[in-house]
């Protein structure tokens, strides 16, 4: 059997077609209370108004959630916090035994009353962004003026009450606007690392600049440990879809590559074993500062990390890598009742789940299964679930724990080249337990 193939029998054959749905993420606002250059809740997608999503379709999304047997919701945004029924809706989830959480920037949980609020309405876990610990970084990355002392404060706030909460950290390149997030709340989700632009793939040359910037980086960190925050979720940047019809994930590549999105693409994402090197450095340090509870969300190759340094993050099981797209074991849901494959790809519209406008009425769970498992959301799965490199076919790691990273980093990056290099290198002697 050749390669290719092998690849397509594979992909036809693999069990995660059929995976289970278990979470599913909320878009229940275009609204922001901040406005960063890059979010593309605004900028890419085009919106002219704010969207809020309707009591009614809420509601009746609980009920068909629940009915898909979805144990996890994840609120997003827009900023989340600023649609006007929002506790409402943790109540309500709460009431129907959902575990939900939400994405914010964190703005509005300066307020201690409002904040608890959330937390008495039922909210199980905050994720914030925190866009930058200098004022003017902030002012400049979020286009706003009054913010930052009110995002210091949402972390006091949410560490003084105890709360379980977690701090979004974006690595991407230095002196940019912004990377484009892989959350619809893109706009609300950075902390500027800054890092050293190369074109290297070669490991050692990579850490060496990101030793060198190490002051800063344990600058940042150790400003978010003294608000309070214990646990910080780092997470690679991604480049986006960025158009709002896309059916495949060709469609999205053609999209995606243009000469407009390559520039802001590329100005804003590091390669993925710069992102790998940055992990590694913030990793190396941690072990000797072990206060904050450093989690890898990494949509990246795994092999781009030292084996040591993957296997025992792997092993402390704070290792997430981002594949749920490719699992089918979830999707978002927006204010127009559109359904995403994940929040990775947020401009991919699968399907919509409003049969009556009038006397508003959704598919049941029976329809909305047959659209998930079959047609263009299937194909859409089906086209991401390949093997980005030969190499990936004889890696333990393919599957459990690395699906070759974002599908989007081909585009801007070449990503079998990555790939040989980290496999050769940190994968061929790698022991799975
Ligand atoms: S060889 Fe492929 S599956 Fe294995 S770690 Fe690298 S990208 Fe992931």
């Amino acid at each position: 059997m050749t390669s290719r193939s092998k690849i397509n029998s594979f992909s036809q054959n693999n069990k995660f077609f059929q995976n289970k749905l278990d979470i599913a993420w909320l878009h229940l606002t275009n609204k922001c209370n901040l406005n960063c250059s890059w979010c593309y809740v605004y900028n890419k997608i085009g919106h002219k108004t704010a969207v809020d999503i309707s009591q009614p379709l809420y509601n009746l999304s609980l009920q068909l959630l629940k009915d898909l047997h979805i144990k996890e919701l994840v609120f997003i945004g827009g900023e989340p916090t600023l649609h006007p029924n929002f506790p409402q809706f943790i109540y309500a989830a709460k009431q129907k035994g959902f575990k939900s959480y939400v994405v914010t920037n964190g703005v509005k949980l300066s307020n201690l009353d409002y904040l608890k609020s959330l937390m008495e309405s039922g909210l199980d876990f905050i994720n914030m962004s925190f866009v930058a610990h200098k004022a003017a970084t902030y002012n400049k990355i979020t286009r706003t003026n009054n913010f930052f002392d009110k995002a210091v404060q949402a972390v006091k706030n949410m560490a003084h009450l105890n709360i379980p909460f977690s701090l979004n950290i974006i690595i991407d390149q230095k002196d940019k606007k912004g990377c484009f997030s892989s959350t619809v709340s893109a706009g609300t989700t950075q902390l500027i690392l800054e890092t050293k632009r190369t074109n290297t793939v070669h490991r050692h040359r990579a850490v060496a600049g990101y030793q060198k910037d190490k002051n800063k980086y344990v600058e940042l960190l150790s400003f978010v440990s003294e608000l309070g925050a214990k646990e910080v979720n780092l997470i690679s940047c991604e480049p986006p879809s960025t158009h709002s019809t896309i059916d495949t994930y060709n469609q999205t590549k053609n999209s995606l590559w243009n000469n407009q999105n390559k520039k802001q693409v590329n100005s804003a994402l590091p390669d993925p074993q710069e992102t790998a090197a940055i992990m590694e450095a913030l990793y190396l340090w941690n072990r000797k500062n072990p206060k904050l509870d450093i989690h890898y969300q990494a949509a990246i190759p795994a092999c781009l990390f030292r084996r040591d340094i993957l296997k025992d993050i792997i092993e402390k099981e704070k290792y997430h890598p981002n594949y749920i797209a490719h699992l089918g074991s979830g999707f978002v849901i927006n204010p127009h009742g559109d359904i995403h494959p994940s929040s990775h790809f947020v401009n991919v519209k699968l399907f919509n789940i409003i049969k009556k406008k009038r006397n508003l009425t959704l598919l049941t769970k029976d329809e909305f299964l047959k659209k998930w498992n079959s047609g263009k959301t299937l194909n859409f799965r089906k086209a991401l679930w390949r093997y980005p490199s030969k190499y990936c076919e004889n890696c333990p790691y393919w599957e459990k724990y690395c699906v070759g990273g974002n599908p989007f980093l081909s585009f801007v990056y070449d990503l079998p080249r990555f790939i040989q290099k980290g496999y050769t290198k940190n994968i061929i002697k790698a022991e799975i337990r």
